[in-house]
């Protein structure tokens, strides 16, 4: 019987055994800063180099457009706030670490302007400017971090042919193939502990033909663009943890795929009738891993506490705005009533869960939804 099930894998993933053994080797036989002059020092650059090159290749971008940061936070924060936007237009849907720095310009002058989404979380075209040049820039996630959405960047990208375009790709990076020269973007992020690579690295990728202004300052590694000592030992997880990640893609998602099936398979039988539940977004439009689902009568915060106690760990939102009482922005973004924006859940599952685990956390969802649906408590409330 498994003990405490993880169904939180687009909060952070665990780090795989085999990045795990390439950062301690890595550790155990290098010391050295890849800025410093001596030996050491060059071995610990040509490390660093090897880990830029692979990241590069296996994300169709070249070494030199890509610039290691200490997450997606850093990498998209660097991206917007070192761009040179007079007019941004910023997804409704975007994580905070895009929202946030936008609504920082915006306070400095910057003119912010809404992309709305429709039912289904997919960006409305309308909502897209009809004119726009060097100072305009287009901020839109790849895949979203709650319901899984996938946007089609290269059919958006020619709509907006001439403004800057910026893509979070954070969620997608290691479950769909992500190529930074098709998508035809200027900048994209990603983060290292998505994929079952280390926390406490991630990347921007800068076309060579994009400017992006340092925000930090007192170093000259990675051409100023983003100064401090490089983590040697992080950069070789990250590139393992990518490299495992596309080799092993395709099995991946099919596994994924069959964990969906199971586990909504699974709350369907056990929940019987009494049970209904909402799915909020469409599969075919979204990444297997992410489900969000609605069960209207049961209150979120209740359902995760209870959830909590009987050994499911899930989400109620994003966990960069875990904490806030307030409904998902980006379900109501999607104009979701009120009854399936207080009752939404995100499950997110990953292959290194097993089919029998996928089946009980099922299991103990629909026990804990039919007990909170129908407890005193509950009605009184
Ligand atoms: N963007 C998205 C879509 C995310 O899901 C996250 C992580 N929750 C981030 C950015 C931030 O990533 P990091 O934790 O590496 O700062």
């Amino acid at each position: 019987m498994p003990g405490r099930i993880y169904l939180d894998h687009n909060s952070t993933t665990p780090l795989h055994p085999q990045v795990a053994e390439a950062m301690l080797r890595y550790s155990a036989e290098h010391t050295g800063n890849p800025a410093s002059a001596h030996r050491a020092g060059a071995r610990a650059r040509t490390t660093l180099e090897s880990a830029r090159q692979t990241v590069a290749e296996l994300l169709g971008a070249l070494p030199q457009e890509v610039v290691f940061t200490s997450g997606a936070t850093e990498a998209n924060n660097l991206a917007i706030l070192g761009g040179n936007a007079q007019h941004l237009y910023v997804s409704e849907i975007e994580h905070p670490s895009v929202l946030e720095p936008a609504r920082h310009l915006a306070s400095r002058g910057v003119v912010l302007h809404s992309l709305r989404v429709d039912a289904s979380g997919m960006i409305d075209h309308a909502s897209l400017p009809q004119e726009q040049d060097a100072h305009t820039s287009i901020l839109i996630q790849l895949a979203n971090h709650e319901t899984g959405v996938v946007q089609d960047i290269p059919a958006l990208r020619q709509l907006v042919p001439e403004a800057k375009f910026h893509c979070d790709a954070t969620q997608a990076i290691g479950k769909i193939p992500v190529h930074f020269h098709e998508l035809g973007v200027n900048t994209l992020a990603g983060s290292a502990h998505k994929f079952n690579g280390p926390p406490g690295i991630g990347f921007l990728l800068v076309n060579r033909c994009t400017r992006i202004k340092p925000q930090l300052f007192g170093g000259h590694q990675q051409g100023s663009v983003r100064p401090g000592t490089e983590p040697v030992m992080l950069a070789v997880g990250l590139a393992e943890a990518l490299k495992l990640a596309a080799s092993e893609m395709a099995a991946r998602r099919v596994h994924c795929e069959r964990l969906r099936d199971v586990f909504l398979q699974t709350l369907h039988a056990v929940a019987g009738d009494n049970v209904n539940f909402h799915v909020n977004a469409a599969p075919e439009q979204s990444l297997p891993h992410t489900l969000n689902l609605s069960f209207p009568g049961c209150p979120r915060d209740l359902l995760f506490i209870r959830l909590d106690l009987a050994g499911i760990d899930c989400s109620t939102g994003s966990a960069c705005t875990s904490g806030s009482l307030l409904p998902s922005p980006v379900l109501r973004a999607m104009g979701m009533a009120d009854e399936l924006l207080h009752s939404a859940m995100r499950f997110s599952l990953s292959h290194v869960l097993s089919e029998v685990e996928v089946v009980e956390a099922a299991r103990r969802i629909s026990l804990e939804v039919n007990r909170l649906r129908f407890s005193p408590l509950r009605r009184g409330s």
